[in-house]
């Protein structure tokens, strides 16, 4: 049984990596110091005697005695209210963390697959934005912190691929969205989601005319596993190209909601991006990866995690 150790067990995004790796056969070691996650997220896995649980800060030295076959990092804080509250936890567990768990990819001589993001393009001058962009960002602004994290995630991830021969890939995450997102993460999509079921405005920063793109998590899921498995090692986008603008993305989910709110404009906050949208090509052609469920359908079965969770809530509320 090939054996697997997911950094970031706990989130959004390495709960769904854990689900799909146990299914696939996998023995799975999860592993989180639960900064941003929710134990929650993978306590159905714990019966299972092909899962176990280390809760560890991986920028501190990291041992796991078993044999590892790969490594997915992906544990930072990843939404930019949590970046912007922790920044300094961010940079470490981009510098330090990513520096441990590559030391344990070269000790074990496992493959490591590291999270990057679409946030390393900054506020892009190209568009849509292919691999080969270097990006437009401000190191000082307020959003540097996990922009810069990231860029030496693989930075670094390149000089152990080059200076010690291991076996690194490298994804670049452009927005994903779907079922055990947190409702205060501050992005955009369960923000709407929870202003809508809860009665509230829906609240759009800038002129509602910025674009961003949106990927459902069973569709980035399936492209990491094809990446982790493929032979390239340069960074890959992964993303939904559907590029829509948060005017018409606030209209969808007052349709999908059926919520008799309106939409309320501020100000755009720091160095927010204005158009984000990634180039797929590589993703297609190496990889023969495309996103398969479009928005429609992604954003009916997130609603309907939102909606239980937030009805729950409600009824807890009132009894
Ligand atoms: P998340 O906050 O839900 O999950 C991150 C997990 O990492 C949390 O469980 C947190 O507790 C854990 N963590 C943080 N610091 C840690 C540390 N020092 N030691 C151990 N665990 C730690 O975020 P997510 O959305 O699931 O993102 C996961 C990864 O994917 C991150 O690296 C993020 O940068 C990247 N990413 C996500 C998106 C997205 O749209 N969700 C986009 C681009 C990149």
């Amino acid at each position: 049984m090939k054996k697997i150790l997911i950094a970031g067990a706990a989130g959004f995004l390495g709960s769904h990596l854990c689900d799909r790796f146990i299914a696939e056969g996998y023995y799975v070691i999860g592993m989180d110091n639960l900064l941003t996650g929710n134990i929650k997220n993978i306590e159905h896995l714990f019966e299972l005697p092909n899962f176990k649980f280390y809760h560890h800060d991986i920028t501190t030295f990291v041992h796991v005695p078993d044999d590892l076959d790969y490594i997915l990092h992906f544990a930072s804080p990843a939404s930019p209210i949590d970046y912007l509250k922790m920044p300094i936890q961010t940079l470490k567990v981009g510098a330090l963390g990513t520096h441990n768990l590559l030391g344990l990819a070269k000790a074990k001589k496992a493959r490591i697959l590291v999270a990057s993001t679409s946030e390393i393009y900054g506020d892009p001058e190209v568009h849509p934005q292919t691999e080969e962009y270097w990006g437009h960002v401000n190191s000082v602004g307020p959003r540097g912190v996990y922009d810069e994290a990231k860029r030496f995630l693989e930075s670094i991830t390149m000089a152990y691929h080059n200076a010690h021969a291991v076996e690194t890939r490298m994804i670049r995450i452009f927005n994903t969205y779907g079922p055990r997102m947190r409702l205060d993460d501050g992005r955009v999509l369960p923000t709407f989601m929870r202003q809508a079921i809860e009665g509230e405005d829906l609240t759009i920063f800038g002129d509602g005319s910025q674009t961003r793109s949106f990927c459902y998590v069973d569709d980035l899921v399936e492209g990491i596993y094809q990446l982790l498995l493929s032979d390239y090692h340069l960074p890959m986008n992964i993303g939904n190209p559907s590029e829509i603008s948060m005017s018409d993305f606030a209209e969808e989910i007052i349709k999908l909601t059926g919520t008799s709110q309106k939409v309320v404009y501020h100000d755009l906050p720091v160095d927010d991006p204005k158009q984000r949208c990634p180039d797929i090509t590589k993703a297609k052609t190496i990889l023969g990866w495309t996103p398969k469920i479009d928005r429609e359908e992604g954003l009916k079965r997130t609603y309907k995690f939102f909606k239980e969770i937030l009805d729950k809530k409600a009824a807890d509320n009132s009894t």
